[in-house]
């Protein structure tokens, strides 16, 4: 099984002082009202994202990049921990973005960091100290919100 996505980009904001290249995978299924993103609904939009594609995109920024980033992409947990774990593997830092309050324990033990938290336009993102959406240190054990609020990033739609 695999999923598609749209073409990675590098981001500096989505994981405080980490350079990421974020994969935005499609097929979100979580619904959230107010979603900026509902482009990422359609699990056929996008380019597959196959093992090996993966690779590829790796081996063009090693060296550029900390950690690699997934918005989405939980809803099909093999084809993400496979990714997770040749990610690791090359000294990368991961971090999954989702939309649901939980993350499956056997995605989260090969997570650095994981946003989790619906969008609610009401309480805002992760610069808001109102959110319902936590950034989670999952090697420390704690929140990072606060890295957030300091620096006025917005959110992101996961
Ligand atoms: S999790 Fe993100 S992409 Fe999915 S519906 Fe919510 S805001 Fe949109």
């Amino acid at each position: 099984m695999t999923f598609n996505c749209l073409p990675p980009t590098i981001v500096f904001q989505e994981v405080p002082n980490e350079i990421s290249l974020c994969f935005s995978i499609t097929g979100c299924q979580v619904g959230c009202k107010g979603c900026h993103s509902t482009e990422l609904w359609n699990k056929n939009f996008g380019q597959q994202l196959t093992n090996t594609n993966f690779q590829q995109w790796i081996n063009k920024y090693q060296g550029l990049i900390s950690t690699v980033l997934f918005m989405g992409g939980e809803w099909q947990k093999n084809a993400l921990i496979e990714k997770l774990i040749l990610a690791q593997k090359q000294g990368l830092k991961t971090c999954l973005y989702t939309g649901e309050n939980i993350v499956d324990e056997q995605i989260s033990k090969h997570l650095n960091y994981a946003k989790i938290g619906k969008w609610d336009p009401d309480r805002g993102g992760l610069n808001n100290p109102d959110t319902n959406q936590q950034f989670i240190d999952l090697t420390a054990g704690n929140t990072l919100n606060h890295l957030f609020i300091k620096e006025g990033i917005q959110h992101v739609a996961a």
